[in-house]
């Protein structure tokens, strides 16, 4: 199955077309097929600069690059790969004037005269009369020296599709199933602007031919243009291909994904340290439903288990709960080393002595269970290298129950039991063994003891756990950092 991803070079690249890249690329790979990337720039008025390499260089940090098609070479220059292009469509426009040519010469299209003031008073009119907005076909039957006289006159016109209106359109997407068109309710589509541009009902069906693309997966918003799409594919005696239509993304309140209500642009989501694979997993559970209890896919696992059958017609919301427990979930699988070399960087740029510390594998282990972002991890790791000064009001936590007037005496309680553990003996087990024989008699609950060790020797409220911390700062720097009081 050759499949492609079609956007239009207007802005960002959306969280839901990044869901339907998704979708098609998982398609290809399911048949070891190829996933093109074409940029339809044919509206080059609402074209913004940047936003094609915007396009590929999220496709890429999500881990879904195109095979083929438009890409960005190695010094992030715009190249075409493949032998079917070119596939910016701005470069193909002699080709689609060919096609239209063959249309009008076999009598399935026709050239329109009709100037914009006609169409809007003629639109208008069947607002009045509560009829369906279609052009009246005013120049279906225009005689042929007639046409050719006025365009050779320079008169502006375009080319419409000639839609046999007694016919009904069935088709079988592979997300809607059975649909049906009446031929008398489709409009005359026009296929090549005034301006010599196509439009993208041409553009699509002549370049998914020539692209040989066995399946197009495209947003919900083009299933009421798919007849018109299947008449061309028959005007041109082509097979056309496969269709399956993604249905839209919702907000919570179930109206159309906003920017009003979420961040819609795909790359921020990895920009803030989401992780492709959360995000790739958090994006096929939007709409398909695998059947199954599973949550958690890898990549691997999507291909293997991905259907378009599974996908459900009505829209999914965008759930950003959802995200943020695919991504703890899948910073827990991160391999130990693969973590700790990921987060290493931004650490040593806080704290450049990371760099040097023999212990950060097990330092960064310790943390992995406890972020939910990379960028986290500085805050988290920050004083194993750096003093801290831990506050009274920090130490003498009123939701541990410990009063300030304690904490000299937890402080002592600490200082010695503490003190007897040997250098040779100092680890996690030995220092909780200590502590916790002598909690008992010391009159004090666990968190009361516990909440501040962690405390003094991390300066926060929120780190690991106390005899992890203790253990990792040796006991010369444990005992040193309890040697004073709070501020
Ligand atoms: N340029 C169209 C869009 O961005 C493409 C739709 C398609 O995939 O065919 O909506």
């Amino acid at each position: 199955m050759r499949t492609r991803f079609a956007p239009s070079p207007t802005g960002f690249l959306h969280v839901g077309a990044l869901r339907t890249a998704l979708f098609a690329w998982l398609v290809a790979k399911q048949t070891k097929d190829v996933f093109t990337l074409r940029i339809e720039d044919t509206d080059q008025a609402r074209e913004v600069a940047g936003a094609t390499e915007n396009i590929i260089r999220t496709l890429k940090l999500a881990g879904i690059p195109p095979d083929e098609g438009v890409t960005l070479d190695d010094a992030g220059k715009l190249i075409e790969k493949g032998d079917v292009g070119p596939y910016h469509q701005s470069k193909r426009l002699p080709l689609y004037r060919k096609y239209v040519d063959e249309l009008l010469a076999n009598g399935h299209a026709y050239v329109c005269f009709c100037t914009s003031e006609r169409l809007d008073a003629m639109r208008k009119k069947q607002q009045e009369l509560r009829q369906a907005p279609m052009y009246d076909r005013q120049c279906v039957d225009l005689p042929k020296d007639e046409v050719e006289k006025r365009i050779a006159a320079g008169e502006k016109h375009v080319i419409r599709l000639k839609i046999p209106r007694d016919q009904t359109v069935v088709y079988d997407d592979a997300i809607y199933g059975t649909l049906s068109f009446k031929g008398h309710t489709i409009d005359d589509q026009v296929l090549l602007k005034s301006d010599g541009f196509p439009t993208y009902h041409l553009a699509h069906v002549v370049d998914d031919h020539l692209m040989k693309t066995d399946m197009v997966i495209r947003g919900e918003e083009w299933l009421s243009s798919l007849p018109k799409h299947l008449i061309l594919f028959k005007a041109f005696g082509w097979d056309a291909p496969k269709y399956a239509h993604v249905p839209l993304l919702l907000n919570k309140d179930r109206t159309k994904l906003s920017k009003r209500q979420n961040d819609v642009a795909a790359e921020d989501y990895l920009n803030k340290g989401y992780l492709p694979e959360a995000l790739l997993n958090f994006l096929a559970l939007l709409g398909w439903n695998p059947g199954t209890e599973q949550e958690l896919f890898s990549v691997p696992e999507l291909i293997s288990a991905f259907s378009l059958e599974r996908v459900q017609k009505s829209g999914a919301v965008f759930d950003l709960e959802k995200l943020d427990w695919l991504q703890g979930q899948w910073m827990r699988k991160i391999p130990a080393e693969e973590f700790a070399s990921r987060i290493l960087p931004i650490v040593t740029e806080k704290y450049p002595e990371a760099a040097k510390d023999s212990q950060f594998l097990k330092r960064a282990t310790l943390i992995q269970e406890r972020i939910t972002f990379f960028p986290e991890a500085p805050e988290m790791l920050g004083y194993f290298y750096a003093p801290v000064s831990p506050t009274m009001a920090l130490v003498a936590s009123p939701k541990q129950k410990i009063e300030p007037a304690q904490v000299p005496t937890i402080l002592d309680f600490l200082r010695t039991q503490l003190g007897l553990v040997s250098d040779a003996e100092w680890n996690r087990d030995s220092i909780l063994a200590i502590i916790e024989k002598a909690l008992p008699e010391s009159g004090f609950k666990k968190g009361q003891i516990l909440w501040p060790l962690r405390a003094m020797l991390t300066g926060r409220e929120y780190s690991p756990g106390a005899y992890e911390v203790a253990d990792l700062l040796g006991k010369a720097e444990t005992m040193k950092r309890l040697a004073v009081a709070p501020a």
